[in-house]
């Protein structure tokens, strides 16, 4: 919602032919509104709104660019600079010791698993150390999750209690695997108290880390504010995790973060699974945050999942109007890989305005996987020649992919015509409107 407003406000402000005292304020109090609404911190918006108010009236006014879109871009700039301007990429000097903290159900065994696959995807040989001594459970939980990624995974004999020892075995242990990166996942607390941080103390200094990051959930808002100002006191952070950033969150702690604790925020977490984690990156979020979409960690994302020969293959049968059922079915392969549709196409520039206007069909899995039963119930040769599909065909079809022969004549008639409108270029957008009416 913070999104919401802000382009509200800037879609009003971009408009605006000339720059007045007045215009700038009004923009800026509703922007105001906008970042406390969402949780940002008292005197971290006021101090924003104060600088960007500086900026905005010292702007010189460029002939050919409009001047609401040149605060726009003064807004973009300081809200980069609040979240922290670049990346900050982590200390891997090997062997490098990391060690994660924070609160219980903030996300730390989820993304000792994540930061692992990702180092791993990095060429880098990470090693994950269980060092929760109460809970039985979280060293079952990082356990499966080290299955799951394919990385060694060390855990404390049941029922040792001491914390250093078991530190000690874990760095021998650690010498044996050959390991670059060790990731150590500490036990956390429901709150900040006496003993914890005493622990955690004892083991960094033992430790000695060369980064300590907190974890922190993003949707206690301030509250992961003043976590983070707590763990710093007593181990001294070196960044910061945020997780569940995909909630509906207010957003809020990640604005706060960086300017209250002085601490970088180095990679978010987006969702439960292991690949929904990545570097932060201060431009793109604020650019999100203004509703200009993040293409870039969309494209990235993209060519990470996404074979380009396979992408390149189905757009030259796209063009030569040879795509059929079997091309379909790579496609839709193809979508699956990048993740929900919804969030996927959620990184485009205003496209929280159209999901509204979209029929909710649009995006609906269930609808996916209903045009793909269909598909799967024809024969290799009816995918391959889609002309073939008649009368009986169709019957056959449908009873066997458990629709209804109307259903099963609808998406043959809009496959037809998809397939038409590919052969002509330049009628993408045509085809884009087929979609999403697409039933
Ligand atoms: P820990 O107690 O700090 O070790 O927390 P866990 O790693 O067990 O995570 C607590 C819950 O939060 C689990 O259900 C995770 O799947 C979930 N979780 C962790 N990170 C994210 C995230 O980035 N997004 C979402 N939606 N859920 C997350």
């Amino acid at each position: 919602s913070l999104s919401d407003n802000l382009d509200k406000t800037f879609r009003n402000l971009r408009g605006v032919g000339k720059i007045s005292e007045k215009n700038i304020s009004d923009a800026l109090r509703e922007i105001r509104m906008s970042l406390l609404e969402a949780d940002v911190e008292f005197n971290v918006a006021k101090e924003f709104i104060a600088n960007v108010k500086e900026k905005a009236m010292g702007i010189e006014v460029l002939k050919s660019i409009k001047p609401g879109e040149q605060i726009v871009k003064v807004f973009n700039d300081e809200l980069t600079a609040l979240l922290g301007g670049d990346a900050v990429p982590l200390d891997l000097n090997p062997p490098a010791h990391i060690l994660l903290c924070g609160l219980n159900g903030a996300g730390k065994t989820t993304t000792a698993g994540k930061l692992a696959l990702r180092l791993k995807k990095d060429g880098r040989r990470p090693l994950l150390i269980a060092c929760d001594l109460y809970r039985p459970a979280a060293i079952e939980q990082l356990q499966t999750l080290a299955e799951q990624v394919g990385v060694p995974c060390f855990a404390p004999e049941a029922g040792e209690k001491n914390l250093v020892k078991v530190a000690k075995q874990a760095l021998a242990w650690a010498k044996d695997q050959n390991g670059t990166v060790l990731i150590f996942d500490t036990a956390g607390r429901q709150e900040i108290d006496d003993k914890l941080v005493e622990e955690l103390k004892e083991l960094h200094k033992f430790v000695d880390p060369n980064e300590t990051l907190l974890v922190a959930d993003s949707a206690t808002g301030q509250q992961a504010v003043s976590v983070a100002q707590h763990f710093d006191e007593a181990v001294g952070l070196t960044g910061i995790i945020l997780t569940k950033l995909d909630g509906d969150a207010r957003g809020g702690a990640a604005l706060s973060m960086r300017q209250v604790t002085g601490k970088p925020i180095k990679f978010i977490g987006e969702g439960e699974k292991l690949d929904q984690f990545g570097v932060f990156h201060p431009d793109r979020l604020a650019s999100r945050i203004l509703g200009m979409g993040d293409i870039v960690s969309m494209v990235e994302g993209a060519a990470e999942k996404i074979d380009e020969k396979e992408a390149m293959h189905a757009a030259k049968r796209m063009q030569s109007g040879k795509f059929d059922f079997n091309d379909f079915l790579e496609q839709m392969n193809m979508l699956r890989k990048l993740g929900p549709l919804d969030g996927l196409l959620g990184m485009l520039p205003g496209f929280n305005k159209i999901k509204k206007q979209l029929p909710t069909e649009a995006l609906d899995e269930g609808r996916m996987k209903r045009m793909e039963a269909i598909v799967l119930s024809m024969t290799p040769k009816e995918r391959s020649r889609p002309e073939l599909i008649k009368g009986t065909r169709r019957r056959r079809i449908a009873a066997g992919s458990g629709n209804t022969m109307l259903e099963v004549n609808r998406f043959l008639k809009q496959f037809a015509q998809m397939r038409k409108m590919m052969k002509s270029k330049g009628k993408m957008k045509d085809m884009m409107k087929q979609l999403g009416g697409m039933e």
